[in-house]
């Protein structure tokens, strides 16, 4: 029986690609203006990238190089999202679930914040931790470990719910904590979860 849930957010609770136009425009722009704007395949990519895994994996990935990745950084650091959001539509079902919600994201914390506030759902969790990598070395597994030791949790009794193998999912792991990888476009069929499913509605059959 789970005591709790932790949940991730880009992609997990509502579709970046929903918001990713308007937010990226301006970043996109930037990348667009770069000295190696030949290699079209590889912005393409990391534009692709970018709606999925923090702004500073994708610059090393794809070698931004110092001037770009400062310049996006600057960018993003001070971007908060201020049109409507919605969650994805199976949200609800972990909304009414009658289990305490941590949320613990990836990101720059203004940007996040904002996210937070234009999904109205900064109620539905206990705690909300938003790892910063400009601001802090903290990684989402010593952020779990953290959950786990001040609210007495033990493994079992958590489930970690994310849509990205390499990050939360392999955090949760590496403790011992049971996922849940929400695949819903069945991306990652190799991935080490606990469960998969590509609907979010599933988390419920997990839980008791
Ligand atoms: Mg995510």
């Amino acid at each position: 029986m789970k005591q709790a849930l932790i949940l991730d957010l880009d992609n997990t609770i509502y579709p970046v690609s929903s918001i990713a136009e308007h937010l990226f425009e301006r970043l996109f722009w930037l990348l667009d203006q770069t000295e190696d704007g030949t290699n079209y395949e590889k912005i393409k990519d990391a534009k692709d990238e970018l709606k999925r895994r923090p702004f500073h994996l994708v610059a090393d990935k794809y070698n931004f190089g110092e001037e770009l990745t400062e310049k996006g950084i600057d960018l993003l650091k001070n971007m908060a999202y201020d049109l409507p959001m919605q969650p994805f539509e199976d949200y609800r079902y972990i909304q009414s679930a009658n289990i305490p919600k941590f949320l613990v994201t990836t990101g720059f914390s203004k940007l996040q914040w904002s996210k937070v506030n234009m999904l109205g759902i900064g109620n539905d969790f206990a705690e909300i931790h938003i790892v910063d990598p400009e601001t802090s070395q903290q990684t989402k597994r010593e952020v779990f470990a953290d959950i786990m030791n001040r609210h007495f949790y033990s493994t079992d009794e958590l489930l970690v719910v994310g849509d990205d193998p390499e990050s939360e999912i392999k955090a949760a792991g590496e403790l011992g904590i049971d996922t849940f990888l929400f695949d819903p476009e069945n991306k990652h069929p190799g991935a080490n979860a606990t469960y998969k499913s590509v609907s979010l509605r599933d988390v419920l059959n997990h839980i008791s």
